[in-house]
């Protein structure tokens, strides 16, 4: 038996059927449909923030983002995260200029952000990694000096909270991923969350329905809905959404048990309500993380080398900033297998394994 890194949560079969026998009735399948609504609703309500808009995936809504904000120039970002937080930003025809990461949060380290900031600078898009925050007080501070735009790739921080309010009512828009790969899914799917209130909320569901509205093109948008399938796929899993973390905070404690004192782990502060999205494990040496992962390979289980290569090192970038954190971070971390149907038995036999190669 295969154990892969993470497995999408499926709710009762029959709950996804019910809803899906309703559009055999209505024949409304997407275009801001019923479940859409409902969904939006809920996951406003859930992430304790305004309103929500429900998008094809998370990456689209990284690009939507930078568009409503009508970002330009440098944008200042970690090199710590998934590609597609790069590759937004060039495929808005905006440069990436890479700032290391802290070496505790493995999030962009803030105190470094003032010292590449050009008159080309508009915006700094950084990732919650791992669903760990990034330092948002500082990173406001710096944006309000500098009239710098803030965006949050929030894909890994569904559910997280700092200092007892969600983390997405940090910067001015932050962005989720419901893939199936997520904490939280949609089978394909992502969010879109502003605190910059109601105007820009429209805003950001005209552009993703091709600037469309009231039978009037009103700007130039793009096709980025989702249907009313994926919504209700959101629907059915929403319910099961504490279940879902609170598995996977038993799993991260039986790793923790056994792991915490032969390894690295990123750190999260007090402040943070965690939402168990990874479980990430730094080793001293590659070397050692290579064989971990083989030993595990050999056994069918499937860690994965998640954030690897770091980004700053694509090879389609025009410059190169050197990010020594990253760089080495990358090499040395490992995600083992997390979610909410994985057994403790399994857990410890892939503890077992790791600490088996462990010199
Ligand atoms: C998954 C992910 C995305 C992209 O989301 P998709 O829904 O797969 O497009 C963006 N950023 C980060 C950090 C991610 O992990």
């Amino acid at each position: 038996m295969i154990i892969p890194v993470t497995q999408p949560f499926l709710p009762p079969m029959e709950e996804y059927n019910n809803r899906i026998a309703k559009l055999w009735g209505s024949k409304w399948l997407t275009n801001n449909g019923v479940f859409v609504r409902e969904l939006e609703d809920e996951l406003a309500s859930y992430l304790e923030v305004t309103s929500l808009s429900f998008v094809g995936n998370g990456t689209l809504a990284l690009q939507l983002a930078l568009k409503a904000l009508d970002i330009k120039g440098e944008v200042i970002t970690t090199p710590f995260s998934f590609v597609a937080t790069t590759t937004a930003i060039i495929w808005e025809n905006c440069e990436p200029v890479f700032v290391d990461i802290d070496s505790e949060t493995l999030c962009i380290d803030a105190d470094k952000i003032e010292e590449v900031i050009t008159k080309k600078t508009t915006a700094i898009l950084a990732t919650h990694v791992y669903g760990i925050p990034c330092n948002v007080e500082r990173i406001e501070e710096i944006a309000k000096k500098h009239g710098l735009k803030v965006i949050y790739d929030a894909a890994h921080a569904f559910g997280v909270k700092y200092k007892g309010k969600s983390i997405l009512e940090y910067g001015d828009i932050s962005t989720l991923s419901f893939h199936a790969t997520k904490l939280f899914h949609t089978v394909e799917g992502g969010g879109i969350v502003t605190n910059l209130g109601p105007e820009m909320d429209k805003q950001i569901k005209l552009l993703r329905s091709f600037g469309f509205e009231d039978e009037c093109y009103k700007m130039v948008g793009i096709n980025a809905k989702n249907s009313e399938f994926h919504a209700a796929m959101g629907l059915c899993n929403l319910k099961y959404i504490d279940q879902i973390m609170e598995k996977r905070k038993v799993i991260a404690d039986t790793y923790d048990a056994r792991l915490l004192k032969h390894f690295v782990r990123p750190s999260i502060s007090k402040s943070v309500d965690y939402n168990y999205a990874y479980y990430p494990i730094i080793f001293e040496t590659e070397q050692e993380l290579v064989a971990v992962k083989e030993a595990l390979d050999k056994k069918n289980i499937q860690a994965r080398r998640y954030f690897y290569p770091t980004l700053n090192e694509l090879p389609y970038l025009q410059s190169y900033y050197p990010c020594f954190n990253s760089e080495d971070i990358s090499n040395r971390v490992l995600c083992l297998p997390l979610y909410s149907d994985l057994n403790i038995k399994d857990v410890e036999r892939i503890i077992d394994l790791v600490l088996g190669e462990l010199k």
